[in-house]
């Protein structure tokens, strides 16, 4: 049966980044054999515009229905002013929320043809691939109690809370224990074991899982330690595993070590693999509508589809490969132009993608 895969373009770059993705998907299908449906929805701004809600229940009843969904970005200023619940990216939230969407796969990949445009050494990050597994749905953004509140003496006290049960910390471990174990069975797990009980607990339960997957070798490290070895020797890590909230930081940081915005593709997956997928970037409302947004990163979001909720491992490697292909050709888009290379629009990169796939 086929699978269906739900498409919402969004704001801004998003709808001109996910057409290229688009030819892609629908090449697959014509020339691969790919057995997919792809329908479209609303969210976000364009959302909004329509239905008065940046998460209108029709697009969350498609999503539910679908088995993975590709996501192109959302926001813009024409939405800053309005009142946050309807604000294009909590349309966002409450879709990976809705979808139980706990595990954030940001894989940061440095592409050899681009290691002049990373701001650490080229000996450093060549040859790059580091696969960051994020907790998303837990931990210190989404524990209660939160707030912030008048103590007696007139003082002001913000608080929040970090707090995982271990069936969370299981399902985020098994989830990198398993990736891990396609990559080279490496996993370093990052915590503050040193100092926070709840990641003591973490480290508890990601030892107590080791034993089942003995191809993986486990290894822990403090997450201050991490983010220097990020920078310092980046090269030492395949899969990472950690917090919502050091993951977000970490991954951040690890992208930057690839240079460019524009190239990095990432997965919010469920305990059944179904999966949302998008590019790292935002809406990029300063060259929407130019024809100069670089469609790579929303092309490689269609690959980890393939490979992660589609279960076609081949073909991701193959629109991997066909990257690859475009930017051997020394075609670049502007946000990765430099002057020995030849400058593309967005609709020229997806054709030569395109090209590349067909060859
Ligand atoms: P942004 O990622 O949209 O843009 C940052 C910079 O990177 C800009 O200079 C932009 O031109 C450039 N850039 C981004 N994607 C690019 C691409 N594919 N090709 C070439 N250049 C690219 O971040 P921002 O400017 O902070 O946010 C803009 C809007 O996007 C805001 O409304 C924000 O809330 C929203 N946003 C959405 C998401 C999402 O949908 N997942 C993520 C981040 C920000």
């Amino acid at each position: 049966m086929s699978k269906k895969i739900l498409v919402l373009p969004g704001d801004g770059i998003g709808p001109e980044i996910v057409a290229e993705a688009i030819k892609v998907l629908d090449c697959l299908r014509h020339d691969h054999g790919l057995d997919v449906e792809v329908e479209r929805g609303l969210i976000g701004g364009a959302a909004y515009d329509q239905t008065g809600k940046p998460l209108p229940d029709e697009t969350l009843a498609l999503a539910k229905a679908a088995d993975s969904v590709l996501l192109g970005a959302v926001g813009g200023p024409a939405y800053d002013g309005l009142d946050r619940p309807l604000r294009p990216e909590r349309g966002l939230l409450a879709i990976r929320s809705e979808l139980e969407l706990f595990g954030n796969l940001r894989p940061a990949i440095l592409y050899p043809q681009l290691a002049a445009a990373s701001a650490l050494k080229p000996e450093v990050v060549s040859g790059l691939d580091i696969m960051i597994v994020r907790e998303l749905t837990g931990g210190i953004y989404f524990g209660e109690p939160r707030g912030i509140r008048t103590l007696e003496n007139g003082e002001r006290e913000g608080y929040n809370t970090l707090v995982y049960r271990e069936s969370e910390i299981e399902r985020i471990g098994r989830l990198a224990f398993e990736i891990a174990a396609r990559r080279n069975g490496r996993l370093c797990s990052v915590d503050k074991a040193n100092v926070l009980e709840v990641t003591e607990l973490w480290r508890e339960v990601m030892n107590g899982l080791a034993p089942e997957y003995p191809a993986v070798d486990l290894s822990h490290m403090y997450v201050d330690n991490a983010a220097m070895q990020l920078v310092r020797a980046p090269k030492q890590f395949d899969v990472m595993v950690t917090t919502n909230m050091f993951g977000d930081i970490l991954s951040d940081c690890a992208s930057m070590l690839t240079g460019s915005i524009g190239m990095l593709p990432s997965a919010s997956l469920d305990a059944r693999s179904k999966g949302m997928y998008e590019p790292i970037h935002g809406s990029a409302p300063n060259i929407a509508g130019k024809g100069v947004a670089n469609p790579l990163a929303t092309i490689l979001s269609v690959a980890m589809m393939l490979r992660y909720s589609l279960d076609q491992p081949d073909l991701a490697r193959r629109v991997e490969d066909a990257v690859g292909t475009v930017l051997d050709q020394g075609l670049r888009t502007p946000d990765i132009h430099t002057p020995e290379t030849r400058r593309v629009t967005t609709v020229e990169m997806g054709d030569a993608v395109l090209a590349a796939l067909r060859d």
